[in-house]
């Protein structure tokens, strides 16, 4: 790490938006300033996926140990990689059963899609769930919000046709980089072949990874090689980021899966009334909500665009005799939906803007006695730029632009 810059975890502390306390390992805890940015990354990627036609879900965090049996990920990551408990209905404690934490969300998804008998005509059925996964990450490999036992992930499982998964695949390659590019990421692909131990038949991965190559071959999107790097059951592209520090991290990926539906006995009634097997695509945008929160902390060293900052606007009263004038301009703001808050302390203006700077705060708006008399406010960002004084109605007109363009 580049001596200049702090890490995500001494940021997260200074700022209060997170931390990690050894009574549980792996699992952050978040402060309401930190939630503030957890819970705008959800609203954003939500509204990308309702826009591209998918639906939100929502499955059991604990389920029977059986079905990871069946879908092969007990014998590929066994007992060790995964949290695993024997529990009893009986008062006794006997005949107990195996449950599991679930470590991905897939195979419960194959249960929503078994629901009910599935037509053509439902597909390609596209099955959204931001959910809370666990992973036995070693202790040693555990790291703040870089590599966690308890991830958040904003998963989707599309159940299509053969026919539909060019255009699947081709929708989600445009979402990753339209989702990247507005944080400003340099990002690049990779396709990633069969592993040593995989799933399925030789038939199957040769069509499955001809599927994917086509789809970037087509998009004229250039894609590295991660040689024997896909899932188990698939090969996948993977979209890798570089940070801040020039650190490469590999976040967003799309995987194409012909033996699930096998697994899991999937089916639909295609237009002839017979019964067809589906493919099935997964993927996440984020990849994990707390590796994408670090990433971003640490390459923006905690100075937030404007539409992530927890506090967006710090209203600095000269002297006291201000407050209330403050006050009313931060009713304005709140009204406006603008995360705003006044520094009503005893303390001096320099010493009010200092510490605002000092929490990465985007805008200042400071208010005296002109102020006050000519119904205006004085602006300042972050970084030392004067705006001069100008109307709330200015500014809020401003403000809203910068919101949305998430510049
Ligand atoms: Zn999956």
């Amino acid at each position: 790490m580049n001596k200049q810059l702090k890490d995500h975890k001494q940021i997260g502390q200074e700022l209060e938006l997170f931390f990690t306390n050894d009574i549980a390992p792996g699992a952050p805890f978040w402060l309401p300033k930190g939630m503030v940015i957890f819970k705008e990354l959800e609203k954003y990627i939500r509204k990308l996926t309702e826009n591209a036609g998918y639906l939100e879900t929502s499955t059991p965090i604990m389920v029977k140990s059986e079905l990871f049996k069946q879908s092969g990920h007990w014998a590929k990551f066994g007992e060790h990689n995964m949290y695993n408990l024997q529990l009893s209905d009986e008062a006794d404690g006997s005949n107990p059963e195996g449950y599991t934490l679930k470590p991905m969300n897939c195979p419960e998804s194959t249960i929503l899609y078994r629901f009910r008998p599935r037509s053509y005509k439902e597909l390609p059925l596209r099955l959204a769930e931001i959910g809370r996964l666990h992973r036995r990450e070693k202790s040693g490999e555990v790291n703040g919000l870089l590599r966690v036992r308890q991830i958040t992930m904003d998963d989707a499982h599309i159940y299509a046709t053969e026919d539909q998964i060019f255009d699947e695949v081709s929708n989600i390659l445009d979402m990753m980089i339209q989702f990247y590019k507005s944080f400003g990421f340099e990002y690049e692909f990779r396709l990633a072949t069969r592993p040593e131990t995989r799933a399925g038949s030789d038939e199957n991965w040769d069509k499955a990874e001809k599927k994917l190559a086509e789809a970037l071959e087509k998009k004229g999107l250039k894609a590295g090689d991660k040689l024997g790097d896909g899932a188990f059951y698939g090969p996948k592209i993977d979209v890798h980021i570089k940070d801040a520090q020039d650190r490469e991290w590999q976040l967003a990926t799309v995987q194409l899966d012909f033996h699930m539906p096998e697994a899991f006995d999937l089916k639909y009634i295609d237009e002839k009334g017979e019964q067809k097997r589906p493919v099935m695509i997964h993927r996440a945008i984020f990849g994990s909500f707390e590796r994408f929160l670090a990433i971003l902390t640490e390459n923006f060293q905690g100075a937030f665009p404007l539409w992530l900052s927890p506090v967006q606007v710090q209203i600095i009263p000269i002297a006291e005799r201000h407050n209330s004038y403050a006050q009313k301009v931060l009713e304005q703001l709140k009204a406006a939906e603008i995360r705003a808050e006044v520094d009503a302390r005893a303390e001096k203006m320099q010493a009010k803007i200092r510490d605002a700077q000092m929490q990465k705060i985007s805008y200042m708006i400071i208010v005296g006695d002109r102020e006050e008399s000519e119904n205006k406010i004085a602006v300042r960002s972050r970084n030392g730029q004067d705006s001069g004084t100008l109307s709330l109605e200015d500014f809020l007109a401003k403000v809203k632009e910068e919101v949305e363009s998430k510049a």
